[in-house]
C-alpha cells in the first residue's frame, strides 16, 4: 500500500511544528510534504531587531530543509480543489504545480490588516516579513544619512519623523526598536542643531498595547515616553500623502516614513476555500479539522479555533497559540491515520513578553508582572528557548550590540516597490521585472500583486500543471512534481536606480 500523503501548506509557527511533530510521529510512514514560498521558517517576534540592526536577517531564519522525512516544495498555494484533493501552487520562477493529498494541513498564517484610509496603501509599509524589516532598516538609515547633509531644515525634519500607525506588539516593539536606532545613527550622522528623530506611535485605542494585560501596558507606555517617543493614543491616521499624514486630531505630520502595524487578517487563502469562516478565519473544530471536510486541518493565525476555556470565543493570532496547534495538529493527522487517538486543542495564555530594546521589556510571564532588567532578561531568554534554532547566532549578535557601535550601513537590496503593504504573500520582495507568475484559473489576483495593480490577462489554463491529463487526483503517482522552471532575464538591479530621497 502506498504511503499517505499529507500536505502541509505554510512552514509558519503552526506548519513548522505540524511538519516537525509529523516526521517524528510517522518515521517515514507518510509523505510529508510541506509547501512554503521560502526555504526558512520566519521567527516573527525577532523581526523589529532585524529592522533596529540589532540581528542580521538570517538569525531570524531557520531552514526547513532540515526536518527529517519532510520534502519541502517551494511555491505558494494559489488553489485548494477540496472534492480532488489537490492543491495548487506556484513556484519562485513563476513555475506551476499541484499536490495531492489524504490529509491537508492549512497554516498560510495572516497578511498585513488594510483600513479605507485614503493614500494608505500607497504611502505605508507593513511589517509582517522579512523583506519589509529589511526595507525599514535601509529606508530609516538612508532618510538620517540624507537627512544630515541636507540644507533645507524642513525637508530634514520630515526625514527623520517617523509614524508608526498600531499600538500593539508589532508596533510598539517597532517604535521602542527604531527610536534607539536612530539615536544611534544620528551619533554617527550628526543633524542640524535643534533637530532630533521624532518618533510618533498611533492608535485609536487609549493604551499601548490594548490587547494585553493593563500593567504591560503601562510598562510600555513609561518606557517610550522616557526614550522620547510621542506616544498619541486615541489618534490615527485621517490621509496619507507623500508629504506626510494627516492624523485624525487635524495636524498635519511632515513624514517620509509611515509604517503601518494596525494588525493582521488571515492569509486570503482560507478565504477562498468557501468554507465557514469567523472573522475571515476558516473556522475549524477543537481538534483542528474542518467541518464537513475531516481530512481538512488548519491552524494558526488562518484558523479560528475555538477556545474551550471560554465558550463562544477563540483563541488569539498568537505565536504560543500557532506552536502548540501545529503540535495538536499533527497528533490528530496521525490519528486520523490510525496513529493514536484524537485530542482536542486546549491551553492557557502562559503570559507575553514583549521586547522594548536594550535592557528594557515588559512581560508576565505566568501571570508575574516583571519590568526593567529582570522583564528584558526573561524576554531575551524565552526567546533564546523558543527559537527552534539558530540561537548561538542570535545570542552572539546580542553580545555584540551590547559592546559594539551598530553598523549604519544601508544595503538597499529591498526598495519601496518590492514591498507594497497590499499583498497576499508579504514574506516574498516583488521584484520588478521579475519572472512572471501565471495567473490563477479564475482571473484572481497574483498573490504578489497590490490591490490596484491592473489586471493581466490569464491564461486559460494553468500550463505547468503536473496532474497528468486522465489521471484523477488521488490516483497513485498522480502530479505533484514541480512544473518546467522557466528562466528568465535578470531582474534589473533596483538598488542602482538614482535615490530621489523619496522611495519610488
Ligand atoms: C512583527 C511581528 C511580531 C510578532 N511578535 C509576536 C510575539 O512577540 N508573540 C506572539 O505570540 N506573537 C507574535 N506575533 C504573531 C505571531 O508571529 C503569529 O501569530 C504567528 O506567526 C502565527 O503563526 P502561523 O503559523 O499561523 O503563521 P506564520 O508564522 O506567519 O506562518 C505562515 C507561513 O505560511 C506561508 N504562506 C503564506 N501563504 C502561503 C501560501 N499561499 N502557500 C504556502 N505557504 C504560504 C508563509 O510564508 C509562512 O511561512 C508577531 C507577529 C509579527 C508580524
Amino acid at each position: 500500500m502506498s504511503r499517505p500523503r499529507i500536505v502541509i501548506v505554510g512552514g509558519g509557527f503552526a506548519g513548522y511544528r505540524t511538519a516537525s511533530t509529523l516526521s517524528r510521529l510517522s518515521k517515514g510512514k507518510a509523505d510529508i510534504v510541506l509547501l512554503n514560498p521560502t526555504d526558512y521558517f520566519l521567527y516573527l517576534p525577532l523581526l523589529p531587531q532585524v529592522a533596529a540592526g540589532i540581528l542580521e536577517p538570517r538569525r531570524v531564519t531557520i531552514s526547513l530543509s532540515g526536518l527529517r522525512h519532510v520534502r519541502l516544495v517551494l511555491g505558494e498555494a494559489d488553489g485548494i480543489d477540496l472534492e480532488g484533493r489537490t492543491v495548487r501552487y506556484t513556484g519562485p520562477e513563476g513555475e506551476t504545480g499541484s499536490l495531492r493529498y489524504d490529509r491537508l494541513v492549512l497554516a498560510a498564517g495572516s497578511v498585513n490588516k488594510l483600513l479605507p484610509i485614503p493614500g494608505v496603501a500607497e504611502h505605508a509599509h507593513g511589517f509582517r516579513g522579512l523583506p519589509e524589516a529589511l526595507y525599514l532598516r535601509d529606508h530609516v538609515t538612508r532618510q538620517v544619512e540624507l537627512a544630515a547633509a541636507s540644507d533645507d531644515p524642513e525637508a530634514c525634519r520630515a526625514r527623520c519623523t517617523f509614524v508608526v500607525v498600531g499600538a500593539g506588539y508589532t508596533g510598539t516593539e517597532v517604535a521602542a526598536q527604531g527610536k534607539m536606532f536612530t539615536d544611534e545613527l544620528v551619533r554617527q550622522h550628526p543633524l542640524r542643531e535643534g533637530l532630533e528623530p521624532r518618533w510618533l506611535l498611533l492608535d485609536i485605542a487609549d493604551r499601548v498595547l490594548p490587547e494585553l494585560d493593563e500593567k504591560l501596558s503601562r510598562t510600555a507606555d513609561r518606557v517610550l515616553r522616557e526614550r522620547g517617543v510621542e506616544v498619541r493614543m486615541g489618534t490615527s491616521v485621517k490621509e496619507a500623502t507623500r508629504e506626510g499624514v494627516l492624523l485624525t486630531d487635524g495636524e498635519f505630520v511632515g513624514t517620509n516614513t509611515v509604517v503601518w502595524c494596525v494588525g493582521v487578517r488571515p492569509d486570503p487563502l482560507a478565504e477562498s476555500l468557501g468554507l465557514p469562516m469567523e472573522r475571515g478565519r476558516l473556522l475549524v473544530e477543537p481538534s483542528l479539522q474542518v467541518p464537513g471536510h475531516p481530512e481538512v486541518f488548519a491552524a494558526g493565525d488562518a484558523a479560528a479555533v475555538p477556545d474551550l476555556e471560554h465558550p463562544g470565543k477563540y483563541h488569539p493570532m498568537t505565536a504560543q497559540h500557532a506552536w502548540r496547534q501545529g503540535k495538536v495538529a499533527a497528533h490528530n493527522v496521525a490519528a486520523s491515520l490510525g496513529g493514536g487517538t484524537r485530542r482536542p486543542y486546549r491551553h492557557k495564555d502562559m503570559g507575553f513578553v514583549v521586547d522594548l530594546g536594550g535592557v528594557k521589556a515588559a512581560a508576565n510571564p505566568l501571570g508575574v508582572h516583571l519590568s526593567g532588567l529582570a522583564a528584558g532578561a526573561v524576554t531575551r531568554g524565552y526567546h533564546l528557548a523558543a527559537m527552534p534554532g539558530n540561537r548561538v547566532r542570535v545570542a552572539a549578535d546580542w553580545l555584540l550590540d551590547a559592546v559594539l557601535p551598530r553598523q549604519g550601513v544601508q544595503l538597499g537590496l529591498v526598495r519601496s516597490g518590492s514591498v507594497p503593504l497590499d499583498t497576499a504573500s508579504p514574506e516574498v520582495a516583488r521584484v520588478v521585472g521579475g519572472p512572471e507568475k501565471p495567473r490563477p484559473e479564475d482571473g484572481t489576483r497574483d498573490r504578489r500583486e497590490p490591490a490596484g495593480a491592473p489586471a493581466k490577462p490569464g491564461p486559460a489554463a494553468i500550463p505547468g500543471d503536473t496532474t497528468p491529463a486522465g489521471a484523477g487526483p488521488g490516483a497513485p503517482g498522480a502530479g505533484d512534481k514541480p512544473g518546467p522552471v522557466k528562466v528568465t532575464d535578470p531582474a534589473p538591479d533596483p538598488s542602482r536606480q538614482p535615490d530621489t530621497g523619496k522611495d519610488a
